[in-house]
């Protein structure tokens, strides 16, 4: 473990060789190692650890736990008379849990029921228990997107109803075209239509047809007259957006594990081939997610 109760601090880290502590969860003695190739930790004096769970510590344990403020880290939970250590748990009850090393089915089950009360999620090294697996993916740099703002209402024109008119808008053929091509395609407020591509196209050439489309739906419903002001508003708007998105995420299994998919809560993938070490990969939902993202949500709890 980590950390041990010493005369001067309750939640310490090993200072020196041979240092005296005393564990946290079982009072009993708990003496430091601090070698040159070992990672420091405490080990309980002539008896086992009192956490069955117990696995030793990585750097790469370290570096997740480190993430977090100390108080958070290596926490002592009590639950039908039996305690562990969480690796992470979070002020609002969040339990993360570090995994490096290979689990039972069954100790999976029990972990996730002790744990999992508030809510628990699993960040595994891939380097050790993914080896062989390999994430293909590709990234995208740069997105188009189109706004397009359909008047909410038009002074002059008081027959003019927004949802109406949304409704032709997107039963235009070429607007459904679009909606088919895009990545992502959003109505906001009823107004409002957002979509977003990853391949090229030509996004000045759609201005220019939605444009005169719009225009023609707007004639057909309304008429001619109140045209220019439904014109005069300014209704598409076009522009590339720089945005991290990745495509063709596809997981290639080797050798893979079967005890990982008897995680029944949240699994993130970190140090998985193919996968640059900025992102984790959320194994469930198939999602790459931005380490950065990912530990600003959680360290958000801490606050
Ligand atoms: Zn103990």
């Amino acid at each position: 473990m980590r950390y041990a109760k010493t005369d001067t601090n309750p939640h310490s880290e090993v200072e020196y060789p041979k240092q005296r502590g005393t564990c946290p969860c079982c009072d009993s003695i708990v003496i430091g190692h601090n070698g040159e190739f070992k990672i420091k930790h405490w080990q309980h004096y002539k008896r086992a650890d009192c956490d069955s769970w117990f696995e030793p510590i990585t750097e790469w344990h370290l570096s997740w736990q480190n993430n977090f403020p100390i108080e958070y880290q290596e926490v002592y939970m009590e639950n039908n008379g039996k305690k562990h250590r969480a690796d992470i748990k979070l002020p609002n009850g969040i339990v993360i849990e570090i995994q490096n090393s290979p689990i039972s089915p069954i100790e999976i089950e029990e972990r996730e029921n002790f744990y999992g009360v508030k809510n628990l999620i699993w960040v595994i090294n891939g380097e050790t228990l993914c080896k062989n697996s390999k994430l293909n993916n590709q990234f995208v740099k740069k997105e188009f997107s189109i706004s397009i703002n359909i008047p909410y209402s038009i002074d002059e024109n008081p027959g003019y109803q927004v949802d109406e008119f949304m409704e032709k808008i997107l039963s235009i053929p070429i607007m459904k075209e679009l909606i088919h091509k895009s990545c992502n395609y959003e109505i906001n407020n009823g107004d409002n239509i957002s979509l977003a591509f990853e391949d090229y196209i030509d996004i000045n050439d759609v201005k220019l047809k939605m444009d005169m489309l719009m225009g023609h739906a707007y004639i057909e419903m309304y008429g001619k007259q109140t045209l220019p002001f439904f014109k005069s508003k300014n209704l598409i708007n076009t522009c590339m957006v720089e945005y991290d998105h990745f495509i063709k995420v596809n997981l290639e299994k080797k050798h893979w594990r079967k005890f990982l998919d008897m995680m029944k809560y949240p699994l993130f993938i970190d140090n998985l081939q193919g996968l640059d070490s900025d992102y984790i990969y959320y194994y469930q939902k198939a999602k790459i997610i931005s380490k950065k993202i990912f530990l600003k949500k959680y360290k958000n709890y801490c606050k």
